[in-house]
Formats: C-alpha cells, sequence, structure tokens
C-alpha cells in the first residue's frame, strides 16, 4: 500500500496523467484512467423503471399497471425480455464510454463491468451465458477491439461469441428509431457456438443501447433458434423522454 501511494506520488508528478472523463489531474494514476470523483458521479436509474427496457417511468404508472412498461415496450412485440444499465448516457459515465471505445482505453472495461455487475445482478442472475454484440469485421479491425468483448469478459459468466454481424451497418447516429431498427434488422446471424444455445437464458452485453435497435435484431437472432430468455445488459444506456 505505501508502495502504491509513492509510485503515485511519483507518477502523478512525472507524467501528470489526467482523467479520462474530466480532465483533472489523476491524484492515484495506479487506481485507473478515471478519477473517484468521475466513478462517484454515475448514478443509477431512478426507479420505477420500466420491467423490460429499464426506462424510467413516471412514478404513477407503475402503481395503476401491475406491469410496469413504458409506451415504448407497449407498443412493440419485443425480443428483449428485460434489459438494464449502469445509468443514462450522459456526464461522466459518457465519457468514461468514449474514452474506452474512441481512445482505445481499455483498461476501463474491467471497472465499467464491476459496475455492470453490481446495478445488473438480476441482469446476470440464473443466466447460462453472455453474448457480446458484435461488430461487423471491417470495424473491428479499424478498432482493433470490441469493447462489448471487452466488457462481456469481466461479468463473471462465460462468454459465448454466439453471433456475427454479416452487413455492415452504416452508423446509427442521428437516423431515426424506426431506421435504426429497419438498418440493422437483418444484420447478424448465428455462429457455430450460437447454436448450441436453444433452451438457454442468455444476457445480450454492450457498451451503449440507444434505441434499443440493434438488442433487439440480437436478440431476434437468438430466439429464432430457441434461445428461451434473452436480456440485455449495457453500460448505458440513451433514456428516452418520460411521457
Ligand atoms: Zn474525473
Ligand atoms: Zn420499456
Amino acid at each position: 500500500m505505501a508502495l502504491r501511494t509513492a509510485v503515485d506520488a511519483v507518477l502523478s508528478v512525472v507524467l501528470a496523467p489526467s482523467c479520462a472523463a474530466c480532465d483533472e489531474l489523476l491524484d492515484r494514476p495506479t487506481r485507473g484512467p478515471v478519477c473517484d470523483q468521475c466513478w462517484d458521479s454515475i448514478r443509477p436509474l431512478t426507479p420505477p423503471l420500466c420491467d423490460r427496457c429499464g426506462d424510467p417511468l413516471p412514478a404513477w404508472r407503475s402503481i395503476s399497471i401491475p406491469l410496469a412498461l413504458c409506451p415504448r415496450c407497449r407498443r412493440a412485440g419485443r425480443f428483449v425480455d428485460r434489459a438494464r444499465a449502469i445509468g443514462s448516457y450522459d456526464g461522466a459515465l459518457r465519457a468514461i464510454v468514449h474514452a474506452m471505445k474512441y481512445e482505445g482505453r481499455r483498461s476501463l472495461a474491467r471497472p465499467l463491468a464491476a459496475l455492470m455487475r453490481r446495478r445488473g445482478a438480476d441482469m446476470l442472475d440464473g443466466a447460462a451465458c453472455v453474448v457480446p454484440v458484435p461488430l461487423h469485421r471491417s470495424r473491428r479491425r479499424q478498432r482493433g477491439f470490441n469493447q462489448a468483448v471487452d466488457l462481456a469478459r469481466h461479468l463473471g459468466l462465460p462468454v459465448i461469441p454466439a453471433l456475427h454481424r454479416i452487413r455492415a451497418t452504416a452508423s446509427q447516429t442521428g437516423l431515426p428509431a424506426a431506421q435504426r431498427h429497419r438498418n440493422v434488422r437483418d444484420a447478424f446471424r448465428l455462429t457455430r457456438a450460437g447454436r448450441l444455445l436453444p433452451g438457454a437464458t442468455v444476457v445480450l452485453v454492450d457498451d451503449v443501447s440507444t434505441t434499443g435497435a440493434t438488442l433487439e435484431a440480437c436478440a431476434r437472432a437468438l430466439k429464432e433458434i430457441g434461445v428461451v430468455e434473452v436480456r440485455a445488459l449495457t453500460a448505458a444506456r440513451v433514456v428516452s423522454p418520460p411521457r
């Protein structure tokens, strides 16, 4: 411990590394590239939450409806049975996901996954394995790694690469929800490992869920071969405005 403190003292003077999320100088660089204040600022989504997708609901809704579902989940037939995230995709959580994904700070996967385990314990409970959402191989080559695989490795369940992405879907950013769903609908196929999963309960893992379109497309491919229950656990979730 004393050694670590000494190493921290030297590193913070010599290298002056700054937090990957807030840019403040790190007091204890040996503890990772994000400062304690940033980790502490990540709040869980506030209940009541939609039973299915995990979006926050207006408080009155959980009292008036036995199964608390958000408007989107009540409208659509869904392949993802239940989904949860550490928190909303903003602030420090957004900065941390960015640093991991676009700046190659892969060591952030472990502490992020630790938070996913803690806040998504009921997603992992009783599941047979985790299935990372795949990148298309061209994207994978470009980035050098798949952040969903990095996260999945630290969730304490076997990692099964059950899916591959057969179409390089255009960037989803800026597309309306309906178009995102069309964009990814047939983008995933089962791998040989995936064919072992009929009858299982599995947990899809990704860094961010935006409209849920990608998770839905993955879940659909898994359900088509007889996976019983598909849950989803992501680091962050873009929360739709409450209605
Ligand atoms: Zn910070
Ligand atoms: Zn919902």
